[in-house]
């Protein structure tokens, strides 16, 4: 799992401000094999970069940095529409890839769920402007979805089970760390049921 910091660039000519109601999310690969999110964050407020072009989202194996708020525009597609209505992710070429597209099929699930969407929101840079773009999940795209699909699948089953939108993220954590055995999300804990989970989070911990 990924941590997601929010680090926002300063408004100048890659983020002009403008309001952005997204109707879709633009998946990117950064075609730099050594840059990780930071360095990609880094690179837009580096001075010798006077291009105007940004993304909201870098994210590595390790970590998510949104640099632009999500509901602002981004210049990312190398097209007008594009920019105008979809949020840019770009996904990270270093590190190791395999913990690279599990955080960024689980971010762009998560991204989905959160607006109520399906997979039809999912669009490629290719699709707006033509470049080869994301040039490494291309030519994997459908097994690429199909994970987002059950990545997807799994947090809408999570929320049928009548676990709280907020409670997802930690309700997961809890069953694959087995603290809890995942039923009864709204039930009140007894102190030997609260015990139990604490100890068995030390065991997990050792
Ligand atoms: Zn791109």
């Amino acid at each position: 799992m990924y941590s997601y910091i929010v680090d926002h660039i300063p408004k100048g000519n890659k983020r002009l401000g403008t309001k952005l109601q997204p109707e879709s999310i633009t998946i990117h690969n950064t075609g730099n094999p050594t840059s990780t999110a930071r360095n990609e964050r880094g690179w837009l407020t580096n001075p010798y970069n006077t291009s105007s072009t940004s993304f909201h989202i870098a994210i590595d194996e390790k970590e998510v940095v949104e640099c632009i708020p999500l509901d602002e525009i981004a210049h990312h597609s190398g097209n007008k529409q594009g920019n105008l209505t979809s949020i840019g992710v770009e996904i990270c070429e270093s590190g190791n890839q395999e913990k690279v597209w599990d955080n960024a099929i689980k971010l762009i699930a998560k991204l989905l769920f959160d607006r109520g969407w399906g997979l039809d929101k999912v669009t490629t840079h290719k699709k707006w402007n033509g470049k080869n773009c994301p040039r490494l999940i291309l030519p994997r795209w459908n097994k690429f979805m199909g994970k987002v699909e059950k990545e997807l699948s799994k947090l809408y089953s999570i929320k049928n089970q009548g676990v709280s939108e907020w409670a997802i993220e930690a309700w997961e954590w809890g069953k694959q760390k087995g603290v809890i055995d995942g039923t009864r999300p709204k039930d009140a804990a007894t102190r030997e049921e609260m015990t139990t989970m604490l100890y068995r989070m030390k065991e997990e911990d050792k």
